[in-house]
Formats: structure tokens, C-alpha cells, sequence
């Protein structure tokens, strides 16, 4: 492991959410949502109504440039975002999950703790110095995220469709030789 259990729990949600932007787009309706609620283990409140989703939305653009930043803008997209939702940092266990960090109360719009998480999530990104974790896809045709958790920092692809692609790519080329 990389990171603690909470933060690559986080940087897994915030990427997988930045990335249903890309084609083939995700997220959609509000059940997607209530899947990604349920599939990266989001406590609290889950509204479940279109004006939620639409708040989710909305904040795409901020998470992506949190998670593609280079280290000192990160820093700025951290600070801004925990002073505007007044963040304040307990250690919480809940379900089956050990003692780890919230930063927000439970009943704050959703898009407010996925925010919120991310930034906290990215203060062990930025404090290790590991923001080469985060990247754009290896693939031309790609901008979906990638986050390297791999011990030998090998992961270029957001997928393994977009790496099967190119390593056909590949194959073409030589065959093409
Ligand atoms: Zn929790
Ligand atoms: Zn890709």
C-alpha cells in the first residue's frame, strides 16, 4: 500500500468519478450514483435526487484539476476547498471500517464530502510528494485519469481497453515494419 487505507479509498472514488466525464460518459442517472455511493463505501447521506447528481456534476471540473494539478496549484485547490467547507478533521470509525479521517459532518450534500475527501485525500499526496501518481492516459485519444498505486509505478493506462488498444497499436506497427 502507498498510501493509508482512507486515502487510496478517496483517490480511487475521486478518479473513477472524474474519468465517467470521458467517453464512454458515466454517471448519468441518479441509481449510477447511488452505485458509486455504494461500491467506494460513501457513508451519510445519499439524497438520491437529480439536483444531487447535478451538484456531483458541477464539481468535476474542480476535481479533475485538483487530481491533474501540478503540486503547488494542488495546495491552493486543498486550502480553498477545506476553508470553504469549513473543514474540521476527525478520526472516525463506522461499519467495518477502522479509524480513519472525516472531515465534514455525515448530512452535508454529498458533493460537498466527495470534495472534501478528495482534498484530504490529496494533503497524503502532496505531503509525500507523490503527486507522479496521478497522470493523463498513456492513450493519444484518452484524457481520462490515472492513479499509479503500483509498487513499481508501472500503471500508463486508464484501462485495460485503452491499454489493449494500444498495445494492437503496437503490434500494427511492427507488423506494418
Ligand atoms: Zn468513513
Ligand atoms: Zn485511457
Amino acid at each position: 500500500m502507498v498510501f493509508a487505507h482512507d486515502t487510496e479509498g478517496a483517490m480511487v472514488a475521486a478518479v473513477a468519478l472524474v474519468n465517467s466525464a470521458e467517453p464512454p460518459v458515466t454517471m448519468t442517472t441518479t441509481e449510477e450514483l447511488a452505485a458509486f455511493f455504494v461500491k467506494h463505501g460513501y457513508t451519510g447521506r445519499l439524497a438520491g435526487d437529480q439536483a444531487e447528481l447535478d451538484a456531483v456534476h458541477r464539481i468535476l471540473p474542480r476535481l479533475r484539476a485538483l487530481l491533474t494539478s501540478s503540486r503547488d496549484d494542488a495546495v491552493d485547490l486543498v486550502n480553498r476547498i477545506l476553508a470553504e467547507a469549513k473543514a474540521l478533521p476527525q478520526l472516525v470509525r463506522h461499519g467495518d471500517t477502522d479509524w480513519h479521517l472525516h472531515a465534514v459532518e455525515d448530512d452535508r450534500p454529498l458533493h460537498v464530502r466527495i470534495l472534501v475527501e478528495t482534498a484530504m485525500a490529496m494533503i497524503d499526496v502532496i505531503r509525500a510528494d507523490e503527486l507522479s501518481r496521478l497522470d493523463i492516459c498513456d492513450d493519444p485519444d484518452c484524457d481520462a485519469v490515472v492513479l499509479d498505486l503500483s509498487r513499481n509505478r508501472s500503471r500508463r493506462f486508464c484501462s485495460t481497453t485503452c491499454g489493449n488498444r494500444a498495445a494492437v497499436a503496437a503490434y500494427r506497427a511492427r507488423q506494418a515494419n
